[in-house]
């Protein structure tokens, strides 16, 4: 198998057939065809590595963890808190400042509801800080996916606070003009995805950041779509919480990290309360544990961290500079080859700056992006194309992608979305493209 890319594209992993290998699942035929894998951005495959790490804990040292005064339990916890440590230095964080929880989902409900906890008076001693009162503001992206809109939306209804958000302009970057604009005195809360789930682009979150430390209010990033495929440094961010699903970078399901900053998580009152996360309790009241336990209520998610622990070794034994260029290149090769297909319209296309209607383009520079493509087929339903390329062992994803507010801004019920990771291959774009480009034909 080659990785040809552009001859302009950086480097691409050297060893692709070998990296291909330690996916099982890649080896697998579908309706007869090579499984060509581009849904990474709804879960990613697992390396051998990660299944054996969770069917090695579970066949050699399963136990509870943090209790018990047996060998087995001690040995458990050790696995367990060794992988936090592992996971929080993938993006740059310390131990205790990485809670586990079952996804990103999780992650963001957390947040928004120990920020409505901090709201009503409960909690940790300086949750004041975090309190919204009627009017308030709470700041998302247009380009969200429902796990990070919907709990802000249930947040909002339940202090009086005003849900506002930050366009896209008709390329799908952020209109920057307008989040000035939008981030005022009464923002508290700024929440934003890293990289869109639809557009793949990458958001300035510096920018953001800053506009939001302007006004004093707490940032909450959405790296879902960015840890499986960036270098990823959240201290270096300087967002002040963030959330990542296990699932979509290598790891097992029912995993996911929240990494805050220290003075934030410990400020933080908990969402979920009840055992594993306090220090005593009567029958009238309860004392917490500090973060990250504080907010790691009931029994956890054991073989799921070591698997992530795994995941993300195998990450960085590749290297995050490696996976980057290598996706990059491919990103590159999809979106030219779609823009060639008559017919196709590209959903977030910064490439050449100009705007296909009246939102404007942002900077008529070409954005930075991950491996990540959703487009419009003229006259094809997503459903319909998504069948033709499965039917050629072309694995996409087709619908709203959880996100139909961007849908809808585009014009859009649906749309098709191919997604790589460090597995795909140039191959892999190819055999996509050529698929794709018998779809209008044969619908016709
Ligand atoms: N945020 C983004 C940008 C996503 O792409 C997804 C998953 O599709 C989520 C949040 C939800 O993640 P999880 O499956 O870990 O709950």
């Amino acid at each position: 198998m080659t990785l040809s890319a552009p001859a302009s594209s950086p480097a691409v992993l050297p060893d692709a057939a070998a990296l291909r290998a330690d996916f099982p699942i890649l080896g697998e035929r579908v309706n007869g065809e090579r499984l060509v894998y581009l849904d990474s951005g709804a879960t990613s495959q697992k390396p051998q590595a990660v299944i054996d790490a969770e069917v090695d804990f579970l066949t050699r040292a399963n136990s509870a963890v943090h209790r018990g005064a047996h060998t087995l339990a001690a040995e458990a916890t050790e696995l367990f808190e060794d992988a936090r440590t592992t996971v929080a230095g993938f993006v740059g964080a310390p131990a205790e400042q990485l809670v586990w929880t079952s996804g990103a989902t999780a992650g963001l409900n957390l947040v928004a509801y120990a920020i409505g906890n901090a709201s009503v008076g409960r909690g940790a001693p300086q949750s004041a800080r975090f309190a919204l009162r009627a009017g308030d503001e709470i700041v998302v992206t247009e380009s969200e996916h429902h796990a990070n809109l919907i709990p802000w939306q249930e947040l909002a209804a339940r202090t009086g606070a005003v849900l506002r958000h930050i366009p896209v302009h008709d390329d799908g970057t952020l209109d920057m003009d307008a989040a000035a604009a939008v981030i005022g005195e009464r923002t508290r809360v700024v929440a934003f995805t890293h990289v869109s789930n639809v557009l793949g682009i990458v958001n300035p979150v510096d920018e953001l950041v800053a506009l939001a430390r302007g006004v004093g209010a707490v940032t909450v990033l959405d790296a879902c779509q960015s840890a499986p495929h960036l270098p990823l440094d959240l201290p270096a961010l300087g967002v002040d919480l963030a959330v990542f699903s296990g699932h979509k970078m290598l790891g097992p399901y029912g995993i996911g990290g929240l990494y805050g900053r220290a003075d934030v998580l410990e400020a933080l009152p908990p969402f979920l309360t009840g055992g594993s996360m306090i220090t005593t309790v009567t029958l009238d009241e309860a004392s917490y544990l500090p973060p990250p336990q504080r907010f790691e209520a009931g029994t956890q998610p054991v073989s799921q961290a070591i698997g992530l622990a795994a995941a993300v070794r195998y990450l960085d034994g590749v290297g995050m500079d490696a996976v980057h260029a290598h996706e990059k290149a491919l990103e590159a090769r999809m979106g030219a080859g779609l823009r060639s297909i008559p017919g196709i319209r590209l959903l977030g296309d910064a490439s050449t700056g100009s705007a296909t209607g009246g939102g404007g383009s942002a900077t008529g520079q070409r954005a930075e992006r991950v491996g990540l493509w959703a487009f419009d087929v003229e006259g094809v339903h997503a459903h319909d194309v998504g069948q033709f390329l499965d039917a050629r062992g072309v694995a996409v994803r087709v619908g709203h992608h959880c996100a139909q507010p961007l849908h809808r801004r585009f014009g859009l019920t649906a749309s098709v979305r191919a997604s790589t990771a460090l597995y795909n291959t140039a191959d892999d774009v190819d055999v996509f493209l050529d698929a794709l480009s018998g779809v209008r034909t044969f619908f016709g």
